[in-house]
């Protein structure tokens, strides 16, 4: 795999101050496979200031220029779809077929989708005697894990791009190349000079470095609870403005007259895909009590299926974290009826398709994250037992109703707390709003009100 030995910095490729490097393993056979700078406090001062440098000629620049960009941006992507995957399999792991479709598919389509957005969107209104402005926030530190690396460090820099903001990139360490890969597109694309900067570097070196720099205006996090509520404590104080898209426990809900063996299909194959690595899984399959044991045969069988099509997960870490729920899920008294806590190969880190029946709502596995392929299967007694279930936990990310009408799926989603749900195995829409309700986050990602996020008004009177 290509790996710069740089970070790239107002428009080039530069040392960092230091000599640290991270190195990026496959976790399929747990070989490095290339290495880059671990940036540091000083290498984000650089990054941030020549992101100010050039935020006032970028916020200046037409929404239909910034437009052209975007569309650039997203044709040299598209070019190099087949490159973004080979570089996401190897430093995830996920099925190059997986990332030939999810890992590049995706972003293209969102960098599409603000391509448009960008010439389109109204940053000018009339409101009475008022004209409203709607101007970029300012300078983004962006900060991004690694389960759909290159897909969230699209969904935060081209809405920051297409509202006029300049940006700071922190990736995820584990995945650090396709960033670089992504940093290069930029500038392929033809970007200015300081309106995109990208620091490889450790969470708690250069990301915090970045959440706490003054020069920061706006601090967009995805990743884990616990590293969101710290950004949040640290933004908050600072009053900087933060949008966080944290965790999630979704819940998929199969009313009694829903096609059983469809939604069922469906629901193992939404948390088997990326291994299980995705926030917004329907980690609780939730089955009405009498329906609940052709509802686990049929998920048995569907789990057993994905035995060897699924990839490992990120790392030996993460592993060893998705098998600690795993075995405290059997200590809880969950029923183990696929998969497990053992190692299904020798080498990578892999863990197999795992589901339990007879999960009761306050068990831990049914309330954590756990980041892995594991399905829970919770019974419920009537609707209103259901919804209690649905709605309890400090999660609200996304969901799913399956029923026969589809109004009365409808009126389950809308009392349900979270913010995306599919009806009837709803397609993914890359315009709708992402994001969560209670703790699964501040702010929406996607589309127009994921732009929005990069905007601030400023009211005229006449
Ligand atoms: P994480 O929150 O530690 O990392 C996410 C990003 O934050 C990375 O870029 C990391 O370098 C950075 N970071 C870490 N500490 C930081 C700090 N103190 N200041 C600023 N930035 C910091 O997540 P993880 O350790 O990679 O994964 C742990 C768990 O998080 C997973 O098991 C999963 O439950 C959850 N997770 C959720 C999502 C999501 O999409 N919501 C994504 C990844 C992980």
């Amino acid at each position: 795999m290509k790996a710069h030995d740089a970070l790239y910095i107002d428009g080039a490729w530069r040392p960092a101050a230091g000599r640290d490097v991270i190195e990026v393993v496959n976790p399929v056979d747990e070989q490095v496979v290339g290495r880059v700078p671990a940036g540091t406090a000083p290498d984000v001062d650089t990054a941030v200031r020549a992101a100010r440098a050039a935020l006032s000629g970028w916020a200046a620049t037409a929404p239909a220029e910034r437009a052209a960009r975007l569309a650039a941006l997203r044709d040299v992507l598209t070019a190099r779809k087949e490159e973004i995957a080979e570089t996401v399999t190897a430093e995830l792991g996920a099925p190059l077929e997986f990332s030939r479709a999810v890992h590049a598919g995706l972003p293209v389509s969102v960098a599409g989708t603000y391509a448009e957005l960008a010439a389109t969107h109204v940053f000018e209104e009339r409101v009475g005697n008022s004209v409203v402005h709607h101007e970029p926030v300012g300078v983004v530190g962006a900060i991004t894990p690694w389960n759909y690396p290159l897909h969230q460090i699209v969904a935060k820099v081209a809405p920051a791009l297409a509202a006029g903001c300049t940006v700071v990139l922190k990736p995820a360490e584990n995945t650090p190349l396709v960033a670089q890969l992504f940093a290069e597109s930029v500038h392929e694309a033809g970007l200015p000079a300081g309106v995109f900067n990208l620091v490889t570097g450790l969470g708690p070196v250069a990301g915090q470095a970045l959440v706490e720099h003054p020069g920061v205006d706006l601090v967009s996090f995805t990743g884990s609870s616990a590293v969101g509520r710290r950004i949040g404590a640290v933004a908050g104080g600072a009053v900087k403005k933060v949008a966080l898209e944290l965790g999630g426990k979704s819940a998929n809900v199969i009313l009694p007259g829903a096609d059983l063996a469809r939604a069922v299909a469906v629901g193992v194959a939404n948390v088997m895909a990326n291994s299980g690595q995705t926030c917004s899984a329907w980690t609780r399959m939730l089955v009405h009590t009498d329906q609940y044991d052709e509802a686990v045969a049929l998920a048995t069988t569907a789990a057993a299926k994905y035995g060897d099509r699924i990839g490992p997960v990120v790392s030996a870490e993460q592993r060893a974290r998705v098998r600690g729920h795993i075995e405290r899920g059997t200590a809880e008294g969950a029923r183990l009826v696929a998969g497990g806590a053992d190692a299904p190969r020798e080498k990578g880190y892999f863990v197999r398709p795992t589901v339990f029946a007879d999960v009761t709502p306050e068990m831990s596995i049914a309330q954590e994250e756990i980041f892995g392929p594991v399905l829970t299967i919770l019974r419920y007694a009537d609707e209103e037992d259901a919804l209690r279930i649905a709605n309890g936990t400090v999660y609200g990310l996304a969901g799913a109703v399956w029923a026969g009408d589809e109004a009365q799926a409808v009126a389950f989603a809308r009392r349900m707390e979270t913010g995306q749900v599919d009806i009837n195995g709803g397609r993914f829409n890359p315009l709708a709003p992402f994001g969560g309700y209670k703790q699964s986050g501040v702010g929406r990602e996607l589309g127009a009100h994921g732009l929005s996020e990069y905007l601030q008004t400023k009211s005229l009177q006449f």
